[in-house]
């Protein structure tokens, strides 16, 4: 029985694990299996068992941009989580290695003491650099690869680096979008020469802002649309929308349901937040389904209103 073989070979399984407690969004029934993975040696050991076992699996960060199903998962699910952030970085001059593991706000820190700039306007992003890299996170102007140079994966068979022209990354996407099987082990990035104080002094400002922007503790993904690059927006809507709506290239999604009158839109436990339009929250008894028919709702609305398209960036697992 794959049960009890997968028990014993992995020390501290969960069976019947609840997901909803490991994501923001709070959302997602029970894993069949469920295992903590503290190191990169735990992790690959966890995979190679399940592979053995013919387990599916899926490799969990902090759980910030994820909408789990309410079924659950019906194999193993990983949380690569870091224990010990203090031994997960590597400083080569000025190339730094991170454990894929890590805390955003944990590599933003070790990068600020070592005088380090190129990621500080990332301050507040909540979740791992694993997560990070899958999604190329980024906000105000910075992204996570703008300076990577290479990534080590796991590639379902084996351990090597891919230099950053192959993973294809683009606005809030990725190649590992394409290649599930692909894990982040590490990342490599060559930063720039910054000053402490200022590069501290920029993360408390962005932080400041955020705060403004939503209260702590809301149970969501962040912002749950991608925004729309404006060159692939024919000219006829366009023109319907004001320029300074416009910002670095793209039309935000919040302005096009604000536009669409979604404000305070619900479907049961899910909602479409009052102070950001882009942010669907968990009142605290929505469900997956809940949400996927509030997604459905406002997908149609922004159709109607301007005949375009709304893309997801948080990913479902279902
Ligand atoms: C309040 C709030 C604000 C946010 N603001 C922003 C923002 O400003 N900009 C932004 O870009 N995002 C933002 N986000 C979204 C989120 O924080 C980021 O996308 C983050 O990088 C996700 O990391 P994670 O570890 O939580 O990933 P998870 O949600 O755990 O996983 C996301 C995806 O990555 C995969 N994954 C995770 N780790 C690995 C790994 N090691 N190898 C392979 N695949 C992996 C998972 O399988 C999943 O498909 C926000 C979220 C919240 C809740």
């Amino acid at each position: 029985m794959p049960k009890i073989k997968l028990k014993n070979l992995l020390l501290d399984l969960q069976e019947n694990w609840p997901l909803a407690r490991e994501t923001n969004f709070g959302l997602g029934g029970p894993a069949r299996y469920f295992f903590r993975a503290t190191s990169k040696a735990d992790l690959l050991k966890a995979l190679s068992v399940a592979k053995q076992l013919k387990i599916k699996t899926f490799v969990l960060g902090s759980g910030t941009n994820v909408a789990i199903s309410d079924r659950g998962f019906s194999g193993l699910v990983i949380k690569f989580e870091n224990q010990n952030p203090h031994q997960s970085f590597y400083l080569n001059k000025r190339l730094l290695i991170a454990e894929a593991s890590v805390l955003l706000a944990d590599l933003l820190k070790f990068s600020f003491k070592h005088d380090l700039a190129g990621l500080e306007k990332m301050a507040g992003i909540p979740g791992t650099l694993g997560g990070a890299i899958v999604g190329n996170a980024g906000a105000y102007g910075q992204m996570i690869s703008d300076q990577v140079i290479w990534v080590e994966i796991f590639d379902g068979q084996k351990i090597r680096q891919v230099s950053k022209s192959t993973l294809k990354f683009n606005y809030r996407d990725s190649l590992f979008k394409q290649r599930p099987t692909w894990l982040v082990l590490r990342v490599a990035f060559k930063l720039l020469a910054g000053e402490r104080k200022i590069l501290q002094a920029e993360s408390r400002k962005i932080i400041a802002i955020r705060n403004n922007k939503y209260p702590a503790g809301i149970k969501s993904a962040g912002s749950f649309f991608k925004n729309l690059p404006v060159t692939k927006i024919p000219n006829s809507v366009r023109k319907k929308i004001p320029t300074e709506k416009i910002k670095a290239g793209k039309i935000p999604a919040a302005y096009l349901l604000e536009q669409s009158n979604v404000g305070g839109m619900t479907v049961r436990g899910m909602a479409v937040s009052h102070f950001h339009h882009n942010f669907l929250i968990n009142t605290g008894t929505g469900t997956y389904c809940d949400l996927r028919l509030l997604v459905r709702h406002l997908k149609k609305k922004v159709y109607r209103q301007f005949g375009l398209e709304l893309e997801e960036e948080v990913r479902y697992i279902n």
